[in-house]
């Protein structure tokens, strides 16, 4: 079952290196600056899980699906999420959509990107996805080794 297209996020202001991540890891999630505001829980919001460290959102809340982060560390923030829903490797879609706004990358024709790319890159890459929304142009090589890293960490035990 590909429950990556089911989980999604919210996540309000003061999570912005978690939603990134969450990102990387294929999950649909917004990060807007007012998702959550005073006391009440932006309608865009009520599908998604809402991502909050915000005891008043948390204690406040009687509908919305919530997850309370405790971490101040990004890295340690993801593993609640992945640990508190459960997530297992297979569910998720690594480098599948844009960091920048969301949307799902796609793959496109390499020649439609020369000039766009530094020419190094373009001539050692064989692969591109574009981000449609923001035009953001993707490469094997825009993910570093170490987010590929911080990945298989994420799943140790
Ligand atoms: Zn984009």
């Amino acid at each position: 079952m590909d429950r990556a297209n089911d989980i999604c996020f919210a996540a309000e202001v003061t999570l912005g290196k978690l939603a990134k991540w969450l990102r990387i890891l294929g999950f649909d999630t917004l990060y807007e600056p007012d998702v959550t505001g005073i006391g009440f829980v932006d309608d865009r919001v009520k599908s998604r899980i809402l991502l909050t460290r915000t005891e008043r959102i948390r204690d406040g809340n009687t509908t919305q699906k919530l997850l309370f982060i405790k971490s101040n560390n990004p890295f340690d923030q993801l593993r609640e999420v992945i640990s508190a829903l459960g997530i297992v490797p297979k569910e998720t879609q690594p480098f599948s959509r844009c960091i920048r706004c969301n949307t799902r990358i796609k793959r496109v024709d390499k020649e439609s990107v020369r000039g766009m790319v530094p020419d190094y890159i373009w001539e050692t890459h064989a692969t591109f996805h574009t981000c449609s929304i923001c035009r953001r142009i993707y490469w094997s090589g825009s993910h570093t080794k170490r987010n590929h890293d911080i990945i298989q960490r994420l799943f140790d035990s």
